[in-house]
């Protein structure tokens, strides 16, 4: 199975490079087919049926590994076809909202989750200001997050007080939404922040109304019962600008008053989106587990 993906697959690299498959038609063209087994080969150069050397048996070892380099017997990767269009999930996502509905998504009320009741409508849905925030009925540990959000296009409020919402991973920690165009807070309460840890490295903000992204990549925290073993880091990338570079952070940033640490929680844990009394749209909204 491995070998017939990775003929494929070099096949499919090939024409890419050699600008015979757009990147469109890309997607579509990866489907593994059994394709001639490699010829045997001895120590140095394994060949493919058309002579071309798919790989070596007698490079250098790659430390900390169990290959070689260029080893013909490591496994290509699995192919997971891309959105059609940017910023639409791939074929491997868990979609957790694409334009019906947030079944989803709950409320967490005394323990309990309840149906989300924030208004879903043309696409997308709305903090429903006053209702709580909603969490996923899945649980996440590591993993690659797109969210599309809007503030509202009548900019009114200041400060925290405009199109304040929240992407809350594992519901500690805040990647804040809010309206900073033109829009003066606090550095470490901005949109995209690391609430009350760190401001983002620019600010990418589009303005009021208009259709913003983010795609996080978030490494969990793990912890040996009461002792943390690793810290949480995150990368963030804001309409495309790389905002956060695997910062590493600090603890729950819920709490205010005190400095941010870590309280031990399980592997995985829902993902939060933040009532925070302001109306914010979101659309388009996928999740993906990542494995190290
Ligand atoms: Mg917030």
């Amino acid at each position: 199975m491995f070998r017939a993906m990775k003929a494929v697959t070099l096949c499919i690299a090939v024409a890419v490079s050699t600008g015979v498959v757009s990147a469109q038609q890309a997607p579509a063209s990866q489907t593994p087919t059994p394709a001639p087994p490699a010829a045997e080969s001895g120590p140095g150069p394994v060949k493919g049926p058309n002579g071309e050397v798919l790989g070596y048996t007698n490079m250098a070892e790659i430390p900390d590994t169990p290959w070689r380099i260029h080893d013909a017997a490591r496994p290509q990767p699995p192919i997971v076809p891309p959105g059609r269009v940017p910023g639409a999930p791939p074929a491997d996502a868990i979609v957790l909202f694409d334009g019906g509905d947030l079944s989803q998504w709950a409320h967490s009320r005394k323990g309990q989750l309840v149906p989300a009741e924030w208004p879903v409508h043309d696409g997308h849905f709305e903090t429903g200001a006053g209702r709580g925030s909603i969490v996923t009925r899945e649980r996440f540990g590591d993993v690659q997050l797109h969210v599309e959000f809007a503030t509202p296009t009548d900019a009114t409020g200041f400060s925290q007080g405009r199109g304040n919402s929240g992407v809350i991973l594992m519901g500690r920690y805040e990647i804040q939404v809010l309206d900073s165009f033109n829009n003066v807070t606090y550095a470490d309460g901005m949109a995209a922040s690391v609430y009350g840890e760190y401001p983002p490295d620019v600010n990418a903000a589009r303005g009021p109304g208009e259709w913003q992204t983010y795609d996080i990549v978030f490494e969990a925290p793990a912890f040996d019962g009461d002792r943390l073993v690793r810290p949480a880091f995150v990368t963030v990338f804001w309409n495309g600008v790389l905002v956060h570079h695997r910062r590493q952070i600090m603890g729950s940033t819920s709490a205010t008053m005190t400095v941010h640490g870590y309280t031990p929680h399980e592997p995985e844990l829902p993902l939060t989106l933040q009532d925070h009394a302001n109306p914010v749209k979101y659309r388009n909204v996928w999740i993906r587990r990542l494995s190290r």
